[in-house]
């Protein structure tokens, strides 16, 4: 069974065949049944109780009034805050930091009357593919609970896919919400840079991050991006260009539009039957009455190394507020330096040591125009390709990952992990709205592999502020197949 969408359980709650508090303590049981995945950190029981009597009232009083949202559970990644629950960004080091605000998207979502119900597990401080770096431990892919969730959003991906909730809250730096919605079959939408105010979210790479929904359908993904997205003066990169609404063009179809196959993203490296799925997604593209033509992105190659600089470079000044005396984790030494480092020391983990001292080495003085300052005219330069490619076409198609979840501690090595986002890291440099939408299990051609029958992803890409092309595009593959219906089955937990 199809867990509901947020269009029928609007309607549920319309009809009065359930209410708020209802839905909330549902989400709850399920989420409780599937706690061997630890993709949940906390439940958020206080608000979500009061959330859901608001959600009432308004359903109640001015029921005209009450948007989609009004009502559905939801969960949130560990790195956006709101006032009173404890927000850690999957750290030691935030252990016990309680925000004393709400951040503006969570805002955008209590005021449309959605009910957080529970606080995801995510990579420490978003910086991750797999979920392995969380503070809290790994997170189990619901199709297989031995193989990573994907990350940075592991969680958020998790806990949809394994129906608990019909959608969440990631964020998105170089592919943190499309990476995982691939590796769990569900779909995850990276806005255009700018469209959802980042006030509230925990700094990473702050000219990179994006907050974005993961749903079971780009039909609920443009529900929770029309409540979310917007102007906001408290994000000084927050878009000020008003918002077109996804909702009104989402049914549009996509006959007549041209969409272009990156030759760079269809290179070796793909997994076979990553391959197989994503062409038969082309081949459904054309049907619907789209016409696929190659295109080339020159630069992609140089994407990694350019994120790899510019990531780490702002993560180390996002991260220096981390020092052991206004947040979380404080080490008492008798020395202020000392406090510092023991904190640090003791509050990081590997991998945020590791890009803070890149980020950190690429900012200093003698190196800094090696590489921060040449990586900025890279950036420009694969921004620039694809302004170009968005002249010949409306938007370009791909696959989101190279792979199929892996292993849990199979990429030990840090290169092989900052290869899984190739193909998403991109679209954030150039500060691009995408999705990965679920195309289907991955079967490899002519003989088995040992990811076959785990979720493959199909992206979609649009030029900046396309963001209503890009869902409609994705509406229109969802509305033709039905790989997002398709639920794991969740052995041992269930
Ligand atoms: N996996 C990428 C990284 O580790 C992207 C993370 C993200 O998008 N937050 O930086």
């Amino acid at each position: 069974m199809t867990p509901a969408s947020v269009t029928e359980l609007g309607v549920r709650l319309r009809r009065g065949e359930t209410t708020p508090a209802a839905l909330a303590a549902a989400a709850r049981r399920d989420l409780e049944a599937v706690a061997g995945l630890n993709a949940v950190l906390r439940f958020t029981d206080s608000l979500a109780e009061r959330q859901a009597e608001r959600a009432a009232r308004m359903l109640a009083q001015r029921p005209e009034e009450a948007g989609p949202l009004c009502g559905v559970p939801f969960a949130y990644k560990d790195v956006l805050c709101v006032e009173g629950v404890e927000t850690t960004a999957g750290s030691r080091i935030l252990q016990g930091f309680v925000p004393p605000y709400t951040g503006t998207a969570l805002q955008r979502l209590l005021d449309a009357g959605a009910v957080p119900v529970a606080v995801t597990n995510c990579d420490e401080f978003a910086m991750g593919s797999s979920n392995e770096n969380s503070a809290h431990g790994p997170v189990g892919n619901p199709w297989d609970p031995g193989r990573v969730p994907g990350g940075s959003s592991g969680g958020s991906a998790a806990v949809v896919a394994a129906g608990a909730v019909p959608f969440s809250l990631g964020t998105d730096t170089g592919g943190s919400i499309r990476q995982p919605a691939s590796l769990c079959g569900v779909t995850g939408f990276k806005p255009t840079y700018g469209r959802v105010s980042r006030y509230g979210l925990i700094a990473f790479a702050s000219s990179l991050d994006q907050i974005g929904p993961l749903s079971r359908s780009v039909e609920d993904a443009a529900l929770v991006y029309d409540a979310v997205a917007g102007h906001d003066p408290r994000d000084s990169t927050s878009s000020p260009a008003p918002v077109e609404p996804a909702g009104p063009t989402l049914r549009a179809g996509i006959a007549g539009m041209r969409l272009g196959i990156p030759r760079e993203y269809m290179a070796e490296g793909l997994e076979p039957g990553v391959r197989a799925a994503v062409e038969a997604a082309f081949g459904e593209l054309e049907r619907l009455g789209a016409s696929l033509a190659e295109i080339s992105l020159p630069s992609t190659e140089a994407a990694l190394s350019t994120y790899y600089i510019i990531a780490p470079a702002e993560c180390s000044a996002n991260l220096s507020r981390m020092d052991g005396v206004r947040f979380g984790l404080h080490v008492d030494r008798p020395s202020l330096t000392d406090t510092y480092l023991q904190t640090r020391g003791q509050g990081f983990g590997a991998e945020v040591k590791r890009r803070v001292m890149l980020g950190t080495h690429a900012l200093s003085s003698g190196y800094y125009d090696a590489y921060y300052r040449k990586a900025q005219k890279v950036r420009t330069l694969i921004a620039q390709e694809f302004d170009r490619a968005f002249e010949t076409v409306d938007a370009i198609v791909s696959p989101t990952s190279p792979s199929v979840a892996f292993p849990r501690g199979s990429r030990s090595d840090p290169l092989s992990m900052y290869l899984c986002d190739v193909l998403t890291l991109p679209v954030n440099l150039a500060g691009l709205p995408g999705i990965s939408v679920p195309c289907g299990p991955s079967v490899t051609p002519g003989g088995a592999a040992s990811g076959d029958g785990l979720p493959v992803g199909l992206q979609v890409i649009g030029p900046r502020g396309g963001d209503a092309m890009v869902l409609r595009v994705a509406h229109a593959y969802q509305a033709a197949t039905r790989w997002h219906e398709l639920s794991p089955p969740l052995p041992g937990t269930r």
